[in-house]
């Protein structure tokens, strides 16, 4: 039998109503076997978190402010669930444990990993299946790093003789057994560690939209849904700004060269978007997978005349940006140029700094610093196997009349980093996607 882990996000949760159309999909598949599950989400663009209520009351706590008042809206939220699905569990009971702690001297990941575990034994009942704590097995280093062997080995342990079982999300514990939690959205982390360790068939991370966009909807309108992704092409993207889920969550799963399934549990008909290690090599629809990108890069330009005959003139010259600790995000170079390209907001705090060690140490014939750059990732693995791409998006730029200030073209192939002025992002994402959408 096939095995699948289906992780559930908060919004999937978030109340009765949500809680069955989550049953009806995991008793749709019996590979369907491990399910991770959030704390519930929002109901409506205005509601609250209920992480962020466990949060409120971890403040109020230290505060020696009365935090029973969010205790009992948390209690509203659970409470609505259990009554309208009609599931045995005794909440009163574990929230008396929560408020106990809160009295006691609250730990702030403790906290809000709560939601993750009251949701799940919640659901684990709900459906009929077993409940394990991660606090049991995702392991935490004191370091605060996650263990993943040891995670890999403890889960694939534990969930040996659990056929069917609910894990929540977001959290483990360190080996003194103290709650910690992984950062925002952490969920999709813990199942895919999931995934990982019982050999899953596919990951299933089930949310509020039909898959990844092919661009970004608040600039383009109603961008098409991803079908298919490799992990390389998906981690360009993300890199570039377009987020479906939390970035570690890829690691595992991608490692173990487990597929990947993004799905609409408000809408389970649709097919979504599949993220696997190798998609077939087939001439593909669309050969760019999705557009990217984001404002914010300074460029930094330095010029010798001699430069190319320089060895270690590049390595000098980073060497500057890494004594500061500044990552570079690209670096186009001519026969007598070269370009670092850099967050502006991690440059800003040492720009004086890094411009004089580069005028002392390096001294360069020209050296240019440009604000206000955007950079825009097109990205396809179909156009390695395909040409003319790059002529059209150029074209396309052109054709609207947008100055290209840097391209960038890795020997993979599967990426053409273009930047542009700020002022130009917006437009120039949307003539970029109606060239490769609707004539390629
Ligand atoms: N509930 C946590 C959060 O709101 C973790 C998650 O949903 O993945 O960030």
């Amino acid at each position: 039998m096939q095995t699948y882990v289906a992780k559930f996000g908060g919004s999937s949760l978030a109340d009765a109503e949500q809680f069955k159309k989550v049953a009806a999909i995991v008793k749709a598949k019996p590979a369907r076997r491990y399910v991770v599950a959030s704390a519930p989400g929002k109901r409506s663009s205005d509601d609250i978190k209920v992480t962020d209520l466990l949060y409120a009351c971890y403040n109020a706590a230290v505060a020696g402010e009365d935090f029973m008042p969010v205790l009992d809206q948390i209690k509203e939220r659970f409470d609505e669930i259990i009554r309208d699905c009609g599931i045995n569990f005794d909440l009163d009971t574990e929230l008396a444990v929560i408020a106990a702690h809160l009295y006691e001297g609250p730990e702030k990941d403790y906290m809000a990993s709560r939601g993750e575990y009251l949701n799940s034994r919640i659901l684990a009942a709900y459906l009929g299946f077993d409940f394990l704590d991660p606090a049991e097995c995702v392991l935490f280093n004191d370091d605060g790093h996650l263990d993943a062997e040891t995670t890999n080995d403890n889960l694939s342990r534990a969930l040996r003789d659990r056929p069917y079982t609910v894990i929540p999300g977001f959290y483990g514990a360190r080996a003194d057994g103290t709650i910690q939690t992984f950062s925002r959205g952490g969920s999709d982390v813990t199942g895919s560690l999931v995934a990982r360790a019982v050999h899953a068939d596919l990951y299933e991370n089930w949310t509020d939209v039909s898959g990844m966009m092919s661009a970004d909807p608040r600039i383009v309108d109603q961008p098409r849904i991803i079908e298919a992704i490799t992990y390389r092409e998906l981690r360009e993207l993300s890199y570039m700004g377009a987020s479906v889920m939390h970035e570690a969550a890829v690691f595992p799963v991608r490692k173990a060269g487990i597929m990947m399934n993004i799905r609409n549990t408000n809408s389970p008909e649709d097919p979504g978007t599949l993220i696997a290690s190798e998609l077939p090599r087939v001439p593909r629809k669309h050969k760019v997978t999705g557009i990217a990108g984001m404002k914010g890069f300074t460029s930094i330009l330095v010029e010798d005349s001699s430069m190319n005959d320089q060895v270690g003139y590049g390595m000098r010259l980073l060497g500057i940006f890494a004594r500061h600790n500044i990552p570079f995000e690209h670096l186009p170079t001519g026969i007598d140029t070269m370009s670092v390209v850099v967050r502006t907001a991690l440059f800003d705090p040492c720009r004086n700094l890094i411009m004089d060690e580069i005028r002392d140490e390096i001294g360069p014939e020209l050296l240019f610093v440009e604000d206000h750059l955007a950079m825009i990732a097109v990205v396809g693995q179909g156009m390695a196997y395909s040409k003319g791409t790059a002529a059209r998006i150029m074209k396309a730029l052109s054709d609207a009349r947008i100055n290209i200030r840097m391209i960038d073209q890795g020997s993979s192939e599967i990426n053409i980093i273009i930047c542009v002025d700020e002022e130009d992002y917006e437009n120039a994402i949307r003539s970029i996607y109606n060239e490769i959408e609707f004539t390629l």
